[in-house]
C-alpha cells in the first residue's frame, strides 16, 4: 500500500502541538514526523496541510446510524414516550434496505466530521456493517437486543456477529438497549455468548431517573450494581450514557475498567435532568468517551459540536472553568474513544498507529491567531474535515468522500425515508 505523507501541516493537534511538520504514515503507522521529513515512494499520497490543522481521527462512541432515517420526526418528548409513542413504532417496520440507506447517510456525515471510528447499536447491523467497511472508516458493530422487537432476538444478533466479516476495521459486540427492555435471562444469555466469543457489550446505562428506578424497583439494586450481579460489568462494557449513576457506581465502573459514553446533547435535549459524572468516572479509572446518540435524538452526528457542548456543560453545572477543558475532552475523542471501541489507541507520533484527518485551518470562524493551540480551536471552535485517512487508506481528498457516490447515497436515503413516511400514513 502507498504511503501517506501529510506536508507542511499548519498544525498538529494534541501531543505536543507544533506547526510546520512533516508526517509520514505507512499501512497506518506514522513512520517519521519533522520538519524535513519526505515521502518514501513516488506513489505516496501527498496531503498539502499548509492552511490546516493535522489531528488524531475522532471516535464517536454512541450513535444508531441508520437513525439518519427519523432525523426530525421525534420531537419534544422525554426518553419514554420518546420511544414507545415515537420511534419503536417506525423501527419495527425497518426494512433491511432503508436500515442500509440511514446507514449510508449517516457514514458520509460520520466522515464529514472528522469521525473515523465509531460504536453502533441497531437492528440489521449486517447492513452497517458492510457500509462501513466499504466506506473505510472503523466500526465496534453492536446488533441490538429487546425482548419485544423481534428483529432485534438474540439469535438475530448472534447469527450477524457469527457471519460478520474479517477485518482490521471491524470490532464486535452485544447490544442490549438497556435493563427495562431486556430480561434477566435475556442478558445471562448476552453476557455467557459475549464470553463465550470475546465480544463487547455496548448498553444505555442509567440514561433517566426512571430507567435507574424501575430497575431498583424490578430487580432491588441500581443498574450497575445489577449488571455487576449479572457478571456484565468488565474492560468489554460500552455503558453509553451512565447519566444516572451515583458516586459508588462510578467507582464500580472505574475498577473494573468499564468504558462510559457522555451524550449531552442527546441527554438535554430529551430532558434527562442530568450531568454524566464524568470527572468522578476518570478519577475512578473509567475510560469515559464522547458520542453523539442517533440522529433522531440529537439531531445531528457532529461529535465536535457535542465535545464543544459536554465541555459547558460540565463547567456551567459544576461553577468550575477548569473542568473538562479542551485537552481533556480530546482525550476522550481520540486515544481514550478508540480503546473504549477496543481499537489501538492513536497517537500522533513516529512508531503509533494513527487515523489522520486534516481539519480547515483558515477560513473565518475558524481562523485564529497563531499562538491559539488547535486543540482549543477543534473543541470551541469546530472545524470542518478536509481529509480523512484510516488504516493507511483515504477515506476523504480535499473534501470529496472516496469510496461512496455521495449522491446516490441521498438518493437512496430519500427514497427510504419517502416509503417511511408512506408507510405510516397510508
Ligand atoms: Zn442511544
Amino acid at each position: 500500500m502507498p504511503g501517506v505523507i501529510f506536508r507542511n501541516a499548519y498544525r498538529t493537534a494534541g501531543y505536543g502541538s507544533r506547526a510546520g511538520l512533516n508526517i509520514y504514515v505507512e499501512d497506518g503507522v506514522v513512520q517519521r514526523v519533522g520538519e524535513g521529513v519526505r515521502g518514501g515512494e513516488l506513489s505516496d499520497w501527498v496531503v498539502d496541510c499548509a492552511n490546516r490543522i493535522v489531528s488524531p481521527g475522532l471516535a464517536n462512541c454512541h450513535t444508531h446510524l441508520a437513525m439518519t432515517l427519523l432525523r426530525g420526526l421525534a420531537e419534544n418528548a422525554h426518553l419514554e414516550q420518546w420511544l414507545s409513542r415515537l420511534v419503536w413504532p417506525i423501527e419495527s417496520n425497518l426494512t433491511r434496505e432503508q436500515v442500509r440507506a440511514g446507514a449510508r447517510l449517516g457514514l458520509v456525515e460520520l466522515i464529514r466530521n472528522g469521525v473515523t471510528a465509531f460504536a453502533d447499536m441497531y437492528f440489521h447491523e449486517d447492513q452497517v456493517i458492510e457500509s462501513t467497511i466499504q466506506a473505510g472508516i472503523r466500526i465496534l458493530a453492536s446488533p441490538a437486543v429487546l425482548d419485544s422487537n423481534a428483529q432485534a432476538g438474540l439469535g438475530v444478533a448472534e447469527s450477524v456477529l457469527t457471519g460478520a466479516p474479517r477485518s482490521p476495521l471491524l470490532r464486535l459486540g452485544l447490544g442490549p438497549q438497556s435493563t427495562y427492555s431486556c430480561s434477566q435471562g435475556t442478558l445471562e444469555e448476552v453476557k455467557s455468548l459475549c464470553d463465550e466469543h470475546g465480544w463487547r457489550v455496548h448498553t444505555h446505562l442509567a440514561e433517566t431517573r426512571w430507567s435507574q428506578i424501575s430497575c431498583e424497583k424490578q430487580t432491588g439494586l441500581r443498574e450497575s450494581f445489577y449488571l455487576e450481579r449479572l457478571g456484565l460489568v468488565n474492560s468489554r462494557l460500552l455503558a453509553a450514557h451512565s447519566v444516572w449513576i451515583t458516586k459508588q457506581e462510578a467507582e464500580l465502573l472505574g475498577r473494573n475498567g468499564s468504558s462510559t459514553v457522555f451524550c449531552p446533547v442527546s441527554n438535554t435535549k430529551l430532558a434527562e435532568g442530568g450531568v454524566s459524572p464524568v470527572p468522578e468516572l476518570r478519577e475512578a479509572g473509567a475510560c469515559t468517551t464522547f458520542g453523539t446518540d442517533g440522529a433522531a435524538s440529537n439531531n445531528s452526528l457532529n461529535l465536535l459540536e457535542t465535545a464543544k457542548f459536554g465541555s459547558l456543560l460540565m463547567k456551567h453545572s459544576r461553577w468550575a472553568a477548569d473542568i473538562l477543558g479542551p485537552e481533556e475532552a480530546w482525550r476522550m475523542l481520540t486515544t481514550d474513544g478508540y480503546a473504549a471501541l477496543g481499537f489501538n489507541p492513536e497517537k500522533l507520533e513516529e512508531g503509533s498507529e494513527c487515523d489522520i484527518v486534516t481539519f480547515d485551518a483558515k477560513s473565518p470562524g475558524v481562523v485564529a491567531p497563531g499562538a491559539a493551540d488547535p486543540v482549543v480551536l477543534l473543541i470551541y471552535s469546530g472545524g470542518r474535515a478536509v481529509d480523512s485517512f484510516v488504516n493507511g487508506s483515504p477515506v476523504m481528498l480535499e473534501s470529496r468522500v472516496v469510496n461512496l457516490d455521495e449522491e446516490a447515497v441521498v438518493a437512496d436515503y430519500h427514497r427510504a425515508t419517502q416509503q417511511l413516511t408512506e408507510d405510516k400514513n397510508p
